[in-house]
């Protein structure tokens, strides 16, 4: 049977943190549901079909060859758990930085699978050399002209570049 991961987030934009967490995802799903949450009220910086559009581009090269075919992007503005079951998803992947990470996650985990037991959340640790990089940081050090190149995939760079100078 076909072994599908949900990977909810904002990805306001895509950071080498979530790259870190998807390539491990990769290597324990075969396909990938990677669902960018739309939350009213809250304006992101990238548009949900921008901060798509990137994650396709990552999958098509910027991972471990071409993976476009195992990772899906969607949009999603309700529970987590409905999206898991809708897109047949046994696993809900979460990414875990430190402590404060776990405390939260711990929580939703446990509200998670209390709504449904079927999901599974699964946390994967950081890599270290990406466990400080966090799309909010990347953002405001964008904004203020600092150089982000060491936290995102260059394309992520470049579309930073041309948002906040248009
Ligand atoms: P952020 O917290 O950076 O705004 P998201 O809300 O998009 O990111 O996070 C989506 C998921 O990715 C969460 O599970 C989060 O813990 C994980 N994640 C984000 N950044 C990292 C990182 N640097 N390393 C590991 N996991 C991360």
């Amino acid at each position: 049977m076909e072994r599908i991961a949900l990977y909810p987030g904002s990805f306001d934009p895509v950071t080498n943190g979530h790259v870190d967490i998807l390539r491990q995802a990769l290597s324990l799903a075969d396909r990938v549901v990677v669902a960018i949450g739309i939350h009213p009220g809250k304006q992101p910086l990238f548009s949900f079909e921008e901060r798509a559009a990137m994650i396709r581009a990552l999958a098509r090269g910027g991972l471990d060859g071409d993976v476009a075919d195992r990772i899906e992007v969607v949009s999603f503005d309700g529970l987590v758990v409905d999206l898991a079951r809708e897109k047949g998803a046994g696993i809900l992947l979460r990414g875990l930085r430190d402590g404060t990470d776990l405390d939260y996650e711990m929580q939703m985990a446990g509200m998670n699978g209390a709504m449904a037991g079927d999901v599974r959340t699964v946390f994967l640790p950081a890599s270290p050399e990406v466990r400080h990089i966090t799309a909010t940081l990347v953002r405001q050090i964008a904004r203020m002209g600092g150089d982000v190149s060491s936290f995102v995939p260059a394309l992520v760079a470049r579309e930073l570049k041309q948002k906040l100078s248009s």
